[in-house]
């Protein structure tokens, strides 16, 4: 996936569409990511001992990267990304805006 974990990312679309945050965690397999305080779900938590109250918590959900831009560190826009190949075969992302790599 072109996201990685600590990137800064800009949602698109949806209820939380124009804010961005940092990426807490990637699913490759879903294709999904998790944003810090983006595109929050309320969650219903048990009481787990005895005299502790059950509460209402809100925790960031994941959502289809689809749905988010990479903000490039460099120009600060969001892009879409790239991958240049060096010498040795190593693979380094960069912005198509600036072509800085990230
Ligand atoms: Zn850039």
């Amino acid at each position: 996936m072109k996201i990685h974990k600590g990137d800064n990312v800009k949602i698109i679309s949806g209820n939380d569409k124009g804010k961005s945050g940092k990426v807490l965690a990637v699913f490759p397999l879903r294709e999904s990511v998790r944003i810090e305080g983006l595109n929050m779900k309320k969650k219903h938590v048990r009481p787990r001992t005895q005299g502790q109250k059950g509460e209402l918590v809100r925790v960031p959900a994941a959502l289809r990267v689809s749905r988010v831009m990479l903000v490039c560190g460099k120009c600060s826009t969001p892009t879409r990304i790239g991958y240049t190949v060096d010498g040795s075969g190593n693979k380094q992302r960069v912005c198509k805006k600036c072509g800085a790599g990230i």
